[in-house]
């Protein structure tokens, strides 16, 4: 491909990103494009982390921003400055890779110095430096082990501490935590958030794992068959998902079609598949044709109460399945003419019910989200 068949793009100078994705398309076999149409500008300091489902086209992107791809068509900007064809030790990024590649022949400082090495830095200077990146991440007395003598949390702070002992301003992780046990990897998503802030870096993360993503991130940009979804920070994303997938993709949520009906000021008036109206936000989408749905997350659902009044949707239904755990009652209700929902019931409003006993649930209409596709 040649520059001339790139479409020229209005650079948006208003945010201050150090990194710039612009109309960047990647396809490996030059048939299908597993990225298409990227558009995404990193911000200085930030953590971003790329969320979604396997094959989504994630790594594909940290490669090519890592330099170990190239993009098919468009351009990736690094301090303004077009990176297409540096290499990666040009480009100052330090880079933790899905299954660490630790140099299995060499000491920890070793590999840790590796990156140097390659930069040119040796002796003193160099040694320096690898002390310092060890201790950043805990490992000072660990130096003259081999890899395979370390556990695997020691091994992951070993990649740490190589993608970071350079100084980049850029650092990139694909999935580093993936081969860890539950409460290692918990504890090592605060370390390294807690590493990118003293530090100051820029963090382009990537994994499947949403409630990684919700922990460690300032924006999510949320990955679905090659393209961005939703770009938001964490609570945005959860409570005003622009899509479907966004919204069952990041948490939970009841997916109910609907018809749109007409509109209320701010809220969009609904008929469930049985009928019933509903009032829901993000009115805004409602158009004539396509698909609609309304989404409401299971715990936005509640046990009727009261008279219920203007701000509430209320509906009944029959209970399917009851499972108490422990903090909470998980309720699955027929409702809506056959749809099959989930609700999250505190503890204290638990009661309880008989397969295909009634139930009447409501839940606000700020948090039942008109979507479409
Ligand atoms: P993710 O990291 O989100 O799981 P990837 O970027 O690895 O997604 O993959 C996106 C798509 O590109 C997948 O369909 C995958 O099979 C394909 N793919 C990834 N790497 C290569 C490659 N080196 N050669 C050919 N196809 C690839
Ligand atoms: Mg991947």
């Amino acid at each position: 491909m040649n520059a001339s068949q790139q479409v020229p793009v209005l650079i948006d100078r208003s945010v201050d990103a150090l990194v710039r994705f612009e109309d960047v398309k990647k396809s490996y076999d030059g048939i299908s494009f597993v990225v298409k149409d990227l558009n995404l500008a990193v911000r200085r300091g930030e953590f971003l982390t790329m969320l979604g489902p396997s094959g989504s086209g994630k790594t594909t992107t940290l490669m090519m921003l890592g330099g170990f791809e190239r993009p098919t068509l468009g351009r990736i900007l690094l301090d303004d400055k077009p990176v297409e064809r540096l290499p990666p030790e040009k480009r100052n990024i330090g880079f933790v890779f899905q299954n660490y590649a630790l140099f299995p022949h060499m000491t920890v400082a070793e590999n840790v110095a590796f990156p140097l090495r390659y930069r040119g830095i040796t002796g003193a200077a160099a040694g320096e430096k690898v002390r310092q990146a060890l201790g950043r991440v805990s490992l000072d007395t660990l130096g003259d082990r081999r890899p395979a003598q370390l556990s695997g949390g020691q091994q992951q702070r070993v990649a740490l501490a190589r993608a970071l002992v350079f100084e980049p301003s850029l650092v990139l992780m694909d999935e580093p935590l993936g081969a860890l046990d539950k409460q290692l990897r918990e504890r090592m998503q605060v370390e390294i958030k807690h590493l990118q802030v003293s530090l100051g870096i820029t963090m382009v993360y990537v994994t499947h794992d949403q409630s990684e993503a919700l922990t460690m991130s300032d924006r999510i940009a949320v990955f679905h068959d090659g393209r961005i979804q939703q770009l938001a920070d964490p609570e945005t994303l959860y409570n005003q998902p622009s899509n479907r997938f966004v919204a069952s993709f990041i948490g939970e949520n009841n997916t109910l079609p609907c018809t749109p009906a007409g509109r209320e000021g701010e809220l969009a008036v609904v008929r469930m598949a049985d009928g019933t109206v509903f009032r829901a936000a993000n009115a805004d989408i409602a158009g004539p044709a396509g698909e609609m749905s309304v989404s409401v997350r299971p715990e936005s659902l509640a046990l009727a109460d009261g008279e219920g009044g203007a701000g509430l949707n209320r509906f009944s239904g029959k209970a399917r399945d009851v499972f108490f755990l422990g903090d909470h009652m998980r309720l699955s209700v027929e409702a809506f003419g056959g749809q099959l929902l989930t609700a999250r019931i505190p503890a204290r409003q638990a009661r309880h019910f008989e397969p295909g006993e009634d139930v009447v649930l409501e839940c606000g209409v700020s948090e039942c989200r008109l979507l479409g596709s």
